[in-house]
């Protein structure tokens, strides 16, 4: 590193993309920093034109300061795209000074604007490190990080309505399977106690007559085919044979009355 006078305000010190040049005293705005400087390029000369590094500053069409010497310190300056400090260009007198342009304080790195060129050239390509393209970039980060977010969230909220709607559905099926359930071992439970009626009424007619009280509604008797059919579901469910002949049983001890029938 460069040896600088301490009277001078600013030292060499890293910075985030390497060396850069630092405030170690308050430089007020519109102070003159540091010169940069060189030996002059002609580009009128071949052997001057040939000349290709990171450190030209060029002043005019014809002539450039060279600055990649190591005495000239300003070239530790680093570019930044709201920058602290200016180069003040005087072409006529083939100087370059950098300048404040807000007040620099202690510790700062001083930074100025190199310009569109050079930003094209050097810094689009690799993408500018200066602080506010830093911030730009990490604004931009957290933008993309809380929309992820956001996005993560919305599809976690749908499944969990379609989990939730689902759920409702299969609820929903399980309980009218359930009420269908229900509903078919009710007409199990029933139907023996009307046949039980039918078949009973039958035996106690002695297969003339099904009802005598009635006969207008139960005149004729019933045939085969429709007794087969009736009698079925009671040969099906022991359950239901054990309630007819429970029932045959109270039948025969009761007096053979409907309503009694019904109420047993
Ligand atoms: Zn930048």
């Amino acid at each position: 590193m460069p040896v600088i006078s301490p009277k001078k305000p600013y030292r060499v010190g890293r910075s985030r993309t390497g060396l850069g040049l630092f405030a170690t005293q308050r430089i007020k705005k519109g102070t003159k920093i540091i010169r940069y400087f060189g030996p002059l390029l002609d580009s009128k000369k071949k052997k001057d034109d040939a000349i290709e590094n990171k450190y030209l500053f060029e002043l005019n069409n014809r002539w450039t300061i060279d600055g990649s010497v190591r005495k000239n310190v300003a070239r530790y300056i680093n570019h930044a795209c709201k920058p602290n400090a200016e180069s003040d260009v005087r072409p006529r007198k083939r100087k370059v000074f950098i300048r404040a342009i807000k007040n620099i304080e202690p510790g700062d790195e001083i930074n100025y604007d190199y310009g569109t060129d050079y930003f094209k050239a050097y810094l689009k390509p690799i993408g500018c490190k200066c602080a506010a393209c830093e911030k730009k970039r990490k604004k931009k980060r957290a933008e993309a990080r809380a929309e992820r977010l956001r996005l993560k969230a919305k599809a976690e909220r749908k499944a969990k309505k379609e989990a939730e709607k689902e759920a409702a559905k299969r609820a929903k099926a399980k309980s009218r399977a359930k009420a269908k359930k229900a509903k078919e071992k009710a007409k199990v439970e029933l139907k023996p106690e009307r046949k039980r009626k039918v078949v009973s009424k039958r035996r106690v007619a002695n297969g003339l007559q099904l009802n005598g009280s009635t006969p207008s509604r139960r005149s004729r008797p019933k045939t085969a085919a429709t007794l087969a059919v009736v009698e079925q579901p009671i040969a099906a469910t022991g359950e239901a044979s054990a309630i007819l002949q429970a029932s045959n049983l109270t039948m025969s001890a009761a007096t053979g009355t409907e309503t009694q029938q019904a109420s047993a």
